[in-house]
Order: C-alpha cells, then sequence, then structure tokens
C-alpha cells in the first residue's frame, strides 16, 4: 500500500484537520463571563457534577457557595470535604422535602430561608461560584416565586457562575441559561434494589 494511504498517514490528516477545526473554535470563543448552568433530567449525575465544578473551582482558589434546597443529604461527602474549607460557605435547607414533613406551610418556610440566602449571595460579586442544588423542586412546587429568582439570576454580579440542579427545570429557567445538560435516566442501581452507595450516591 502506498505511503500515502497507510492508516498511519490517514490518521495523521484526519488528525490535522480536526486540530484546525477545533484551533478555530477556540480562538473565536473570546468572551469570558458568568455562566448560568443548569443541570437536569431524570438521570443520576446533576449534583455530582455541580461538585465537580466546586471542586474545580475550589482547586483554582475561587470563592464558593453552596444553597443545597433539599434535606436529607446531610451527610454526603462533599459536605464534609469541603464544610471546614475558607473558600466555601454551605447552606442546607433546614427542614424536610414533602413527603418527610408533608407540610406545606414547614416546607414553604424552609424553602424561603434557603432562598434568603440564595438571594444574598446573587448579590455578592465577590462570590464567584454559587451551586443552588435541587432549586428546580422549589418553583415546580410554587414554593418560591419564580419571577423573583429568575431576576435575582439575571441581576447577579456579571463574572459571577451560578449552576443549578434538579430535574424539570422549568422552560423560564432554561431560556436563560447558558449551558444545560440533561441526564438521562438509563439505568440505575436502586431500581433493582441496591441501596445508595457511600461515596456514590452521597
Ligand atoms: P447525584 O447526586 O448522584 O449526582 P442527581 O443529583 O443527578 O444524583 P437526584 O435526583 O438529586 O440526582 O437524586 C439524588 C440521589 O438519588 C442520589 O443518591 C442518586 O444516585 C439517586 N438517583 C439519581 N437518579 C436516580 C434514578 N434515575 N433512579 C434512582 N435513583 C436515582
Ligand atoms: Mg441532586
Amino acid at each position: 500500500m502506498a505511503e500515502g494511504n497507510s492508516r498511519a498517514a490517514r490518521h495523521k490528516r484526519a488528525m490535522q484537520r480536526k486540530k484546525e477545526h477545533v484551533d478555530k473554535r477556540i480562538a473565536a470563543a473570546t468572551e469570558s463571563r458568568g455562566l448560568l448552568i443548569v443541570l437536569t433530567g431524570n438521570g443520576k449525575g446533576k449534583s455530582s457534577s455541580a461538585f465537580g465544578m466546586l471542586a474545580r473551582s475550589v482547586g483554582h482558589g475561587l470563592r464558593c457557595a453552596v444553597v443545597q434546597f433539599i434535606k436529607g443529604t446531610w451527610d454526603c461527602g462533599e459536605q464534609r470535604l469541603f464544610a471546614d474549607n475558607p473558600l466555601v460557605e454551605f447552606h442546607v435547607m433546614g427542614t424536610g422535602f414533602t413527603w418527610e414533613t408533608q407540610s406545606r406551610e414547614t416546607d414553604i418556610a424552609a424553602a424561603k430561608s434557603a432562598w434568603a440566602n440564595a438571594r444574598a449571595l446573587l448579590r455578592n460579586a465577590s462570590v464567584e461560584l454559587v451551586i443552588l442544588d435541587e432549586l428546580t423542586y422549589m418553583l415546580t412546587y410554587g414554593y418560591l416565586d419564580k419571577a423573583e429568582v429568575l431576576e435575582a439570576l439575571r441581576g447577579r454580579p456579571p463574572l459571577q457562575h451560578v449552576v443549578i440542579t434538579g430535574r424539570n427545570a422549568s422552560r423560564e429557567l432554561l431560556e436563560i441559561a447558558d449551558t444545560i445538560s440533561e441526564v438521562k435516566d438509563v439505568r440505575h442501581a436502586f431500581n433493582h434494589g441496591v441501596q445508595a452507595q457511600k461515596g456514590l450516591d452521597y
């Protein structure tokens, strides 16, 4: 076979073309600003992805904050890891979720109190990354005023990144997001009788 058509030569040409394409796209992406990232869908991986970005940010010395809008994740590994880190401010919603408290009033009060923390963070330009974990449910259940939440997100400091997680992200939230990932549920061990695993699920 001629040298020019060998597998190695074809691979080299393909990689050169790919590199030119990627280099062009990197050169075109010149903007740097605060992003709104929404991680939604029914599959596993939304909160753990958000905490992955927290780990990256802390690694770069950025000042970060997390507001968790549901209880039950108190003993999660990420909170243990970041609890004493001076770069990370943690707020966990005080009471349980609907099926635990079964009181709409208690849930709404807890949601509002967690939201007060979030709103203050969304006005604080020195906080570079804000994670609003499971925020979508507060909007789905009507616990928080959607217009107020959207307004706070839109009016946040221009360089501040926000990551929102939770299923069924509302259309209005998706409209103002810069990056959206929908995690698809293909299979989950829990649905086959496996209990939540330390380190993987919490
Ligand atoms: P993770 O925190 O693992 O990234 P998640 O944030 O995408 O998960 P949540 O809906 O917040 O998903 O659920 C949190 C818990 O429920 C985790 O223990 C997770 O493994 C589990 N879980 C997530 N998706 C599913 C699913 N499709 N079926 C069963 N359990 C799930
Ligand atoms: Mg989650």
